[in-house]
């Protein structure tokens, strides 16, 4: 008999998680008005809100805590972090910052102007603030599969190059100062870009010499995908793919709370000294000196750590199947979520789970709200809360899905949690006809609503 599947670590310390009864739930979801955000995290059992930030680390990345070193200046955590994104990511220049965000304000500060272009595949939603934010504008060249769920392609994150080539003629090489590539694209579903099309990506941007810049909170899934999925490397080691994906960019942006597996903490990476030199300028007044930027030497060296055993295959392999293993059961359960199953997260059509709750009573959300009434689970609303208005009519804009995401930390939960979302799931499908009725928002923010958003259930 074949051996089954198990995870590629043990466990060696824990954290007690509280079961809620249905009639707390109802209590705390309504003093919370109705938002997933304002509960307190006691109050939920299995906590699926986002993969940022949220995984365990290991004891060898716990052990390179002990070893940090504070100094202001030189720090060796700093060297150490160097040389592991050399090695590994192959670019020469970095800079420290607290998270992606960061490193987005620092690099775009030195690169974008007013008027700019900046073409990429479902550019990240801050990473469009930072856009927009400098009265640029970001164009999405995503390939078209992207947007249908139910179709089962194996690169969903790819950028459609005809699209680029247009979008670069349309405007001018002159008004774009680089292309952004989302590896994986998270806004399409965590769904990863192959090395053909990185390539392609590449060609393009050296005839019209524009630098390509790599928005990499997820590359190490997007390597994973590319050996699994891209018939010339599947013999080659994560780490190698890893290489080979940013020898095609010039520089990247990184959120370290994804897959660095750390709690905090970003970079950025350049080949391009002169680039690294305008951006120290912005690193030191938004972040810190050039050798810590926003974070202590003992997060740097847990970062160097986790950059290491984020790329190993059997670390990817057990959380992605583990990702999938959920996304199967929900399929089983005839539950419509996107294909293929992200790297980082299971997203459920809620449209189509919830066929009599009207679009202007926010289907995902109220999904969202029945799953954690049924067992404490917290997923995110990727729907018409998260659209927000339109800027100039005010009216609210209807993205063309409806999704509740249900994000997977790394290494937090076993399979047996999984089993528990997939049944809570299933039992809400079951009685999905009597719901019938969403929400109705009391107050919202002028931008980025879901965050506060007060709802009150339609009478
Ligand atoms: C999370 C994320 C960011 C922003 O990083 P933070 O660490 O949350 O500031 C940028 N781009 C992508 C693709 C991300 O997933």
């Amino acid at each position: 008999m074949e051996l089954p599947f198990a995870e590629s670590y043990k466990i060696k310390m824990v954290e007690t998680i509280e079961r809620s009864t249905r009639e707390e739930r109802e209590k705390w979801i309504k003093e919370a008005k109705f938002n997933l955000f304002n509960l307190k995290s006691e109050q939920v059992f299995i906590d699926l809100l986002t993969d940022s930030g949220t995984g365990a680390m290991s004891d060898k990345q716990w052990s390179a805590m002990m070893l940090g070193d504070e100094s202001y200046a030189g720090a060796s955590s700093y060297y150490k972090l160097k040389n592991t994104i050399k090695e590994l990511l192959g670019f020469e220049y970095f800079l420290p910052t607290h998270q992606g965000r960061a490193a987005e304000n620092v690099l775009f500060s030195a690169l974008i102007k007013e008027g700019d272009i900046i073409p990429g595949n479902s550019h990240f939603d801050t990473t469009k603030g930072h856009i927009e934010f400098r009265k640029a504008k970001a164009i999405d060249c995503t390939i078209d599969e992207a947007f249908d769920t139910e179709i089962d392609h194996p690169f969903k994150g790819n950028v459609d190059l005809n699209k680029l080539e247009n979008t670069i003629k349309k405007y001018t090489p002159e008004k774009i100062p680089f292309i952004i590539l989302t590896v994986t694209c998270n806004s399409s579903g965590g769904q990863p870009v192959s090395i053909e099309n990185m390539k392609g990506i590449r060609a393009i941007a050296d005839k019209y010499k524009i630098p390509v810049y790599y928005d990499s909170a997820r590359f190490a899934e997007n390597a994973y995908f590319i050996k699994l999925r891209e018939k010339a490397y599947e013999n080659k080691t994560v780490k190698e793919i890893v290489k080979e994906m940013f020898s095609y960019a010039d520089g990247m942006t990184m959120s370290s709370k994804k897959d660095a597996i750390v709690n905090m903490g970003g970079f950025i990476a350049l080949r391009s000294e002169e680039v690294f030199k305008k951006a120290t300028v912005f690193n030191i007044i938004f972040e810190g000196y050039i050798t810590y930027g926003g974070m202590s030497g003992r997060d740097m060296n847990a970062l160097a750590q986790g950059l290491d055993e984020g790329t190993e295959f059997d670390y990817l392999n057990t959380r992605i199947r583990q990702v999938a293993y959920l996304g199967q059961k929900l399929t089983d359960y005839g539950i419509s979520v996107q294909k293929p199953y992200g790297g980082h997260a299971i997203f459920i059509d809620a449209t189509k789970f919830l066929p009599n709750v009207p679009k202007e009573q926010y289907i995902a959300q109220t999904l969202a709200v029945e799953l954690y009434l049924e067992a404490g689970i917290r997923g995110v609303e990727i729907g018409t809360l998260l659209a927000d208005r339109d800027p100039e009519t005010r009216e609210n804009r209807y993205p063309a899905l409806e999704l509740l995401r249900l994000a997977i930390p790394r290494r937090v939960y076993t399979n047996n949690h999984m089993d528990v979302i997939a049944v809570a799931l299933k039992n809400v499908f079951d009685r999905r006809d009597q719901i019938t009725k969403g929400f109705n928002i009391l107050e919202e923010a002028p931008i980025m609503r879901h965050f506060t958003v007060e709802l009150e259930r339609v009478k």
